[in-house]
C-alpha cells in the first residue's frame, strides 16, 4: 500500500528553553498513514495525540526522526507549502478557523491565499460546499450557524485546497450529538466517496469504530495498534490506558463475564442484536 504520511522514530520535546528535564511529549513513535486509509488515534489527555497531528502539516518538526508526507520530508523548509497542500487540519473549534463574515467566503479564503483563479475558486468554493452539504448556506453568516454547521464549513474550507489527506484533531469535542452526528457523517462521506485520507483524533469510540485501523498512544508511545474489533476486545488493557471501549463491547464483556456463551468483540447494536438472539 502506498503511504500518504510516514512517521519514523519521531521524538519530540517542547523546548521551554533551559529546562533540560522535560519529558518527552512523543517518544520514538513510528507508525505509516496509508494512502484512503481512515485511521483513528485514541489516547488520554497529555498522551501526544496533538503532537503528533502537528507534525503530519509541518506545525511541529521532530526533535529527532523523521516525518515525510507524501514522501516529502517535513523538517526540510522548501517542502513546508507542498505538504500543507497535501494534508490539511481541522481543530476543535470552529469558531477559530473561520475568519470571513459570509459562508463562501470563508471556503474561498485559503485557495485565494494559493493564488488560484477566481473562476477556479468560484468551482471550488459550490463543489466544496455541496460536499459537505453546506451550499445552501453559502450567502449565510458563519457566526449565526449551528457547531456542527461551522465544523462543515470549516471542513469545506480545508477541502477548498484540494487536499490529498485531513487530519481532525477532536473536532467534533465541542459539538452536540446532532453536530457530531452530521460531522462525522461528512468526515466518513469525504473518505468513502471522495477517497480523502482521514486522520480522525476523537474520544468518541463510536467514532472510532468507523476506522480501517486504530493506534492507541499513551505517553508519548505508541501502546497498540490494530482493528476496532481487535484493540476494542482488549477491554482490560484499555481500561488500563484510562480509555473506553463501546458501550455493546463493554456489554458483550461484562454478559460473557457472567457466563453467558456470546462473542467478546461486538461493535455496534445491530451485532449485539444478532448474537442475543442467536442464543439458545
Ligand atoms: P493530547 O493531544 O493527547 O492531549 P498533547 O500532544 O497536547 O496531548 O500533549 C502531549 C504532552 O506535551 C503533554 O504532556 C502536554 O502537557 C505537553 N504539551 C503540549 N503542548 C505543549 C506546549 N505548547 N508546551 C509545552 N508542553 C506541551
Ligand atoms: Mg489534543
Amino acid at each position: 500500500m502506498e503511504k500518504m504520511i510516514e512517521c519514523k522514530n519521531v521524538t519530540f520535546k517542547y523546548d521551554n528553553g533551559e529546562n533540560t528535564d522535560i519529558k518527552l511529549a512523543l517518544d520514538d513513535v513510528t507508525f505509516d498513514v496509508y494512502k484512503g486509509e481512515f485511521l483513528v488515534i485514541l489516547g488520554r489527555n497529555g498522551s501526544g495525540k496533538s503532537t503528533i497531528a502537528k507534525h503530519m502539516n509541518c506545525l511541529l518538526i521532530p526533535s529527532g526522526g523523521k516525518v515525510f508526507v507524501d514522501e516529502l520530508d517535513t523538517s526540510d523548509e522548501k517542502n513546508t507549502w507542498a505538504i500543507r497542500n497535501r494534508a490539511g487540519m481541522v481543530f476543535q473549534n470552529p469558531d477559530n478557523q473561520i475568519v470571513a463574515t459570509i459562508v463562501e467566503e470563508d471556503v474561498a479564503f485559503g485557495p485565494e491565499n494559493l493564488g488560484v483563479e477566481p473562476q477556479e475558486i468560484r468551482k471550488r468554493v459550490d463543489n466544496c460546499l455541496r460536499k459537505v452539504n453546506m451550499y445552501s448556506y453559502r450567502k449565510h453568516a458563519p457566526h449565526l450557524l449551528s457547531g456542527g454547521q461551522k465544523q462543515r464549513v470549516a471542513i469545506a474550507g480545508v477541502l477548498a485546497m484540494m487536499p490529498n489527506c485531513i487530519i481532525f484533531d477532536e473536532a467534533t469535542a465541542m459539538l452536540d450529538p446532532s453536530g457530531r452526528k452530521e460531522v462525522m457523517k461528512t468526515i466518513l462521506d469525504l473518505n468513502r466517496i471522495y477517497k480523502i485520507t482521514i486522520v480522525l483524533i476523537t474520544h468518541y469510540m463510536e467514532e472510532a469504530v468507523e476506522a480501517d485501523r486504530i493506534i492507541v498512544m499513551d505517553d508519548g508511545k505508541i501502546s497498540l495498534e490494530g482493528d476496532p474489533r481487535t484493540i476494542f476486545s482488549n477491554v482490560k488493557m484499555m481500561k488500563k490506558i484510562g480509555l473506553d471501549v463501546p458501550q455493546m463491547t463493554e456489554l458483550s464483556f461484562e454478559l460473557k463475564n457472567s457466563g453467558l456463551n456470546i462473542k467478546s468483540d461486538i461493535l455496534t447494536i445491530n451485532e449485539m442484536v444478532n448474537e442475543l438472539c442467536q442464543l439458545e
